[in-house]
C-alpha cells in the first residue's frame, strides 16, 4: 500500500482519533472497517456494437445513525480503496451534520469523457440493476459526485423505479429538479464551503472583502465556489485550474466568464487576459484563501510548508495527506476539513430525501437558511473541541462526528 492510500489516510485520521477520545477497541474496530462492500461487473454495449465490461463498487461503511448515504463517482482511476475511504468520510460528514445517516460511497471506473449519453446512461442503468437489493431510500441513498451529474442520477432513479414497479424518487438525490430534485442543490457543496469560510474568516479577524482566492478545480463545486465566494463574501478570485491547467489574474477573475470560457474550449486554460500557472503552482499561490476543490492527496508533505494561504476550505475530499495536515497546523494555517467544509452537498441531499418522502417541496430561500444553519452549528462544534481539547480542526471534525457514531452504536447495543 502506498503511502497516498485514500484509505490509509483514513484510517490513519481515526487511529489518531481514537488515541485522543480514549476510544474502547471495540468501537475502534468496528469503525475501522467498513460494514459491507459490494464489487460489480457491469457488461455494457457500446455503440460500435462491442461490449465492454466495466467494474463498479458501493461500499457501505456505517449506518449506526441511519441509512448510508453518499455520492458515486465515475472515474478512470477510481480504486476501491478510494471508494472506502470516501464511504469512511461520509459517515463522519453525516454525524458531523447531525444528518440521521450513515456513510456509504460508490464508483464506477471509467472515464466519462470518452463515453457518447447513450453508453453512459446504459452504464448507469447497469449500475443499478447490479446493486439494486442493496440500495433503497431506507437502505442505502446514492447521489452525484465526481463526474456523475443530475441526468446521471435521473437515469439511476428511473431505473430503479422500474425494478420496484413504482416510483422511487427518494432512492437517490441530486435528480433534477423536475423529478423530485431539490432547489439548491446544484450549489450546495461550494455553498456549504462559503458559510464556513465566512465563519472561519469572523474567528481570524480577516477582511473577506479585502481578501483573495485560489481555486483547484473548476468542476461542481469549484466553479460554484468561484461565483459565491465573490458574490457572498466579496473575495477576488484570482486564479482557477482544471484537470488540464491553471489560470492567474491579479485583479481579479469573471467566475462565469471563465465558466462560459471552459463549455467552450473544454478547459479554463487560455482565458482572455490570464497567466498560465500549473496545476501544481495554483496551491502555492500567495493568496488568503485556497480551496482545493478537484481530488485527493494534492496537499502532501512535499509543498505544504510553501502554502502561503491563511485558511485552505478543503471543498475535495480529502485533499491533504496527514503530513501536510501536520505541517500546516505547525504553519498556523486556519484549515477547514474536507468532511465539514463539503458537507453542504449531502445536507440538501438529506433535504431532498425528507422532501421526497413529505412529498411537499420547499423554496430556495428555505434551503439556504436550513443548509445555513446546520453548517454554521457544526462549524462551532468543531472550533469549540478544537479550542477545548486543544488539537486541529480535522482532528475536533473527528472527536465530534466519532463521539456521535459511538453513541449510537453504544445505544444500538452493538458495543458495550
Ligand atoms: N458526493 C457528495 C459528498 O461527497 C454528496 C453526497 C450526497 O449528497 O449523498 O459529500
Amino acid at each position: 500500500m502506498t503511502q497516498d492510500n485514500p484509505f490509509e489516510v483514513a484510517r490513519k485520521q481515526l487511529d489518531e482519533c481514537a488515541k485522543i477520545m480514549n476510544l474502547d477497541p471495540a468501537s475502534h474496530a468496528i469503525l475501522r472497517a467498513p460494514m459491507r462492500e459490494i464489487h460489480v461487473s457491469l457488461p455494457v454495449r457500446m455503440d460500435d456494437g462491442s461490449v465492454k465490461v466495466f467494474q463498479g463498487f458501493r461500499v457501505q461503511y456505517n449506518d449506526a445513525r441511519g441509512p448510508t448515504k453518499g455520492g458515486i463517482r465515475f472515474h478512470p482511476a477510481e480504486t476501491i480503496d478510494t471508494v472506502r475511504a470516501l464511504a469512511a468520510w461520509m459517515t463522519w460528514k453525516c454525524a458531523l451534520l447531525d444528518l440521521p445517516l450513515g456513510g456509504g460511497k460508490g464508483g464506477v471506473i471509467c472515464n466519462p469523457k470518452e463515453m457518447s449519453p447513450g453508453e453512459l446512461e446504459r452504464l448507469s442503468r447497469a449500475y443499478i440493476r447490479a446493486i439494486y437489493q442493496f440500495i433503497g431510500p431506507d437502505k442505502d441513498v446514492p447521489a452525484p459526485d465526481v463526474y456523475t451529474t443530475p441526468q446521471i442520477m435521473a437515469w439511476m432513479m428511473d431505473e430503479y423505479s422500474k425494478i420496484a414497479g413504482r416510483n422511487q424518487f427518494g432512492v437517490i438525490t441530486g435528480k433534477p429538479l423536475s423529478l423530485g430534485g431539490s432547489a439548491g442543490r446544484g450549489d450546495a457543496t461550494a455553498r456549504g464551503g462559503i458559510y464556513t469560510l465566512r465563519e472561519a474568516a469572523k474567528e481570524l479577524g480577516i477582511d473577506l472583502k479585502k481578501a483573495t482566492v485560489a481555486i483547484q478545480g473548476y468542476g461542481n463545486a469549484g466553479y460554484y465556489a468561484a461565483c459565491l465566494a465573490q458574490s457572498i463574501l466579496g473575495c477576488k478570485v484570482v486564479a482557477v485550474s482544471d484537470s488540464k491547467g491553471g489560470i492567474f489574474a491579479q485583479e481579479g477573475l469573471d467566475p462565469e466568464a471563465v465558466h462560459k470560457h471552459k463549455t467552450e474550449t473544454g478547459s479554463v486554460v487560455n482565458f482572455p487576459n490570464s497567466k498560465q500557472i500549473s496545476n501544481e503552482d495554483i496551491l502555492e499561490l500567495d493568496v488568503d484563501i485556497l480551496i482545493p476543490a478537484a481530488l485527493e492527496n494534492v496537499i502532501t508533505a512535499k509543498n505544504a510548508a510553501n502554502i502561503k494561504a491563511k485558511i485552505v476550505a478543503e471543498l475535495a475530499n480529502g485533499p491533504t495527506t496527514p503530513e501536510a495536515d501536520e505541517i500546516l497546523y505547525r504553519k498556523g494555517v486556519h484549515v477547514i476539513p474536507d468532511f465539514l467544509c463539503n458537507a453542504g452537498g449531502v445536507t440538501v441531499s438529506y433535504f431532498e430525501m425528507v422532501q421526497n418522502f413529505y412529498m411537499y417541496y420547499w423554496d430556495e430561500k428555505d434551503v439556504h437558511e436550513r443548509l445555513d444553519r446546520k453548517i454554521t452549528a457544526a462549524y462551532h462544534s468543531v472550533l469549540n473541541a478544537s479550542k477545548k481539547y486543544d488539537i486541529n480542526m480535522r482532528q475536533a471534525a473527528y472527536v465530534v462526528a466519532v463521539g456521535r457514531v459511538v453513541e449510537a452504536m453504544k445505544l444500538r447495543g452493538w458495543v458495550a
